[in-house]
This record gives structure tokens, C-alpha cells and sequence, in this order.
């Protein structure tokens, strides 16, 4: 394994300067940066194998459908699903919730029937239930926090025997605090619920077993997680998949096609309509890779004690107010804060002047800023490249937030 220490010198973006300063990032929850590593293989694929996966038998096409099912064959093994079939690739986080919601919830739903989700979701894994239950007369049932994060007691008993999907975080993009995940699918499963587990902030950060997880779909962003944009995925049981039409149609998810009637391909093709992200899969591929060289257990510890690091220190800072836990132990590398009469805006504005990079506003999740009476926050977020030197820079800015504003 290699030391996670070193990391930050494999992205070449880290070296840009911004407004005289060394650019400082600390919004990987948006997206993360790409090591040269993934840049290269990326690059050699694209200089040496690009063709379009499953169509045509030249060199080129067979090579880009190799690389392509390499990449789904990584996926798998990161996040130990059990077969190959189970592993959808998408666009993102959000294209993989649409294909859940429109082709499982909007069809094997009816009215009397509820979703129960948190008041912490992004709007990806909550507009989507919107719909379906707008479309299908179920109802949608929202779980409520505590002031520090939690599920209140007593919330979980929302999921009964008329529920029939239960989605969620795995970790949130707010509070960064993981949901009580096993009592919340062992509950759903108990009244014979799906549970659809949102993983765009959890799979990049630890390792993920979605068969230890026993979630029935499992969905992240390869952008969130060192590769490019355009690339997602849904895992689901196979069961279920195969009971569920395709979401998308068009060429490559046919098996036949007659004039006024089509078969479908089988899974996991029956979800991938049209020419796909090979380039976006084969940059997942290298950064599953590139993360694995120094270990998800690693990663989680090294942002665990960045949190332990800064956390404390913010809360130093008057004014300054933690969303959700201010526990580090509890926050997988994001923590949005609010500074007591300062727009969050202006509070990245002032970051930003000194080349740092954070994110404001009210992080696709209103329904939780409502929640907590928060309409908008600013947010720091960390990955395998952030060091305390970050941090400290970030620090040394917060405190001048208020004096700066006057
Ligand atoms: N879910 C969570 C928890 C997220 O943090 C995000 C992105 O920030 C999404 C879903 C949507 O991801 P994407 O924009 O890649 O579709």
C-alpha cells in the first residue's frame, strides 16, 4: 500500500494557483480531482482503443468492449456484488435513483402503498420519490432528525407494512453522518421492503460490501470518487432487475426487434440504451484501481483525522455553527457550517479570494435546510489528497470571515 501522505502529489490541478495563492480544495463532495494516473489511462485508452463497445467486430470495437467490461468486472469486485448482471453503468447518482423510480417504483407500486425516506436526502433520492408517488398514489413518508443529525427515536417505526421502498443515505452530503444503516434495512426488510441505499458519498470514502450491506439497489458517481464526470452506477439484486423493464430504449438493450414489437437484451444490457461512457467506465476502472493502492480503510482513517483536526478548531471560531453532530468520529469528510450573519455565499466569495474552494448554498437538499431553518450553508469537504496544511489555510480565512464583511 502506498502512503496516503503522498497523495496529493498525483493530481496535477493541486498545483494550480488561484488569485496568488496555492489552490486549496475542499470540495470533493461536488466532485473530486483526477490523479495523473487515471488522466493516463484514460488517455492511453482513447489514444489506442477507442471504439464503440459491442458494436462491430473490428480490432478496435472488441478492444473498447474489453475495456468496458473490465471496468464493469472492477465495479463488482469493489463493492462485492454477487455477479456481473447486478452492475448497471449510468450517467451519475442521479440518472441510477431515475432508473430505480421509473422503472421499479413507478411500476410495482400502487396507491396505499408508502416510500419512507429521510428529511436529509438530496434531491436526487427525494424528487424521484416525489414522482412516483405522484404517479402511483403511494404516499411518501419522511423520517426527522434531531438537532445533531440523528435519527429522532422512534422515526424508524414510520417504516410498516405498507411500505414498499425505503431510500436513503448512506452518508449524507450535509451532515456527512451515516445513517443508521443496518437497523434501517434489517427494519425495511422485516416488512418485506426495498431498500434503495444512496452511496454517492459513502463509496468513495470507505469500503462498501453491498452484499454484507444486503441493500436491494446500491447507486454512486464515479466523478465524486476520482473519475470522470458521465459515469455512474446502479447495482440491484438481480430479482429484482430482471423483473423490472428497461428504463431507457434504443440500440444495444434489444435482443429482436419486429416492426411493432421488441425483446429485450438480457441484464445488465437491458439498462444501458445507447453507446455508453466506455471512456467514463475505463476512468473508473483506473481510479478503483488507484484508490485500492492505498486502501478504502485508509482513506476513511485519513479523513477521520482531518475531521478530528479542523472540527474542533472551527468550533473555536465565534459565531461559527456545525450543522448536524459535532462529533468528527461522526463525519465522513464534510462539514457544513454557517457563520452568524454572513451570507454562506459571501463566505465562499472571501475563501475563494485566497484560492480556496469550498462549496455554498443549499446542497440539493432543501427539504433538510427547511428542516433545520438553515436555507443555505457553506461546506468543506475532504479526500485521500487533503492535508492539515489545507486545513490550517482554510482556518486562517474563517477567522478573518466576519472582520472582512465589516
Ligand atoms: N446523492 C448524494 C448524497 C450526493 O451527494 C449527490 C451529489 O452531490 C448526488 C446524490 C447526486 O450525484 P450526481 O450529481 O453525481 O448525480
Amino acid at each position: 500500500m502506498r502512503p496516503i501522505t503522498e497523495a496529493y502529489k498525483d493530481f496535477p490541478i493541486l498545483q494550480k494557483e488561484h488569485n496568488g495563492h496555492r489552490l486549496v480544495y475542499l470540495d470533493s463532495g461536488a466532485t473530486t480531482q483526477i490523479p495523473q494516473m487515471v488522466i493516463s489511462r484514460l488517455t492511453d485508452h482513447m489514444l489506442h482503443h477507442n471504439g464503440n463497445p459491442h458494436r462491430g467486430s473490428h480490432i478496435l470495437a472488441i478492444e473498447a468492449s474489453e475495456a468496458y467490461e473490465n471496468a464493469r468486472d472492477r465495479v463488482v469486485e469493489f463493492i462485492n456484488a454477487r455477479e456481473r448482471e447486478e452492475v448497471i453503468f449510468t450517467r451519475n447518482t442521479t440518472e441510477s435513483m431515475n432508473l430505480i423510480a421509473h422503472s421499479y417504483g413507478a411500476n410495482f407500486l400502487s396507491e396505499g402503498d408508502k416510500i419512507v425516506i429521510t428529511v436529509a436526502e438530496h434531491h436526487a433520492n427525494l424528487v424521484t420519490w416525489q414522482y412516483v408517488a405522484e404517479k402511483t398514489g403511494a404516499t411518501l413518508e419522511y423520517m426527522y432528525l434531531d438537532d445533531s443529525g440523528h435519527l429522532k427515536d422512534g422515526e424508524i417505526d414510520k417504516i410498516d407494512e405498507s411500505t414498499k421502498i425505503v431510500a436513503f443515505a448512506h452518508v449524507s452530503n450535509v451532515l456527512g453522518m451515516e445513517f443508521p444503516v443496518k437497523d434501517l434495512i434489517a427494519k425495511a426488510h422485516s416488512v418485506g421492503a426495498v431498500v434503495v441505499l444512496d452511496g454517492a458519498q459513502s463509496t468513495p470514502h470507505m469500503k462498501v460490501d453491498v452484499q454484507a450491506l444486503d441493500c436491494d439497489f446500491f447507486v454512486f458517481s464515479g466523478h465524486k470518487m476520482c473519475a470522470s464526470q458521465g459515469i455512474g452506477v446502479v447495482y440491484g439484486k438481480r430479482a429484482l432487475l430482471e423483473k423490472m423493464p428497461p428504463f431507457l430504449l434504443g440500440g444495444d438493450m434489444i435482443e429482436y426487434v419486429k416492426e411493432q414489437s421488441t425483446t429485450f437484451n438480457e441484464l445488465p444490457y437491458k439498462f444501458e440504451a445507447g453507446t455508453p461512457n466506455a471512456h467514463g467506465a475505463v476512468s473508473l476502472h483506473a481510479a478503483i484501481d488507484y484508490l485500492e493502492s492505498f486502501g478504502m480503510d485508509a482513506i476513511e482513517a485519513h479523513e477521520e483525522s482531518l475531521v478530528s483536526y479542523v472540527l474542533p478548531k472551527m468550533l473555536e471560531i465565534p459565531h461559527v455553527q456545525v450543522l448536524g453532530s459535532s462529533n468528527p468520529r461522526e463525519k465522513h469528510g464534510v462539514i457544513a457550517f454557517t457563520i452568524d450573519d454572513v451570507h454562506p455565499h459571501d463566505v465562499a466569495t472571501i475563501l475563494d479570494s485566497k484560492g480556496i474552494c469550498v462549496r455554498s448554498g443549499h446542497h440539493c437538499a432543501q427539504p433538510l435546510g427547511a428542516f433545520f431553518k438553515v436555507a443555505a450553508s457553506t461546506r468543506l469537504s475532504m479526500y485521500l489528497y487533503t492535508r492539515k496544511e489545507d486545513l490550517d489555510a482554510f482556518l486562517e480565512v474563517l477567522k478573518t470571515v466576519r472582520s472582512v464583511m465589516g
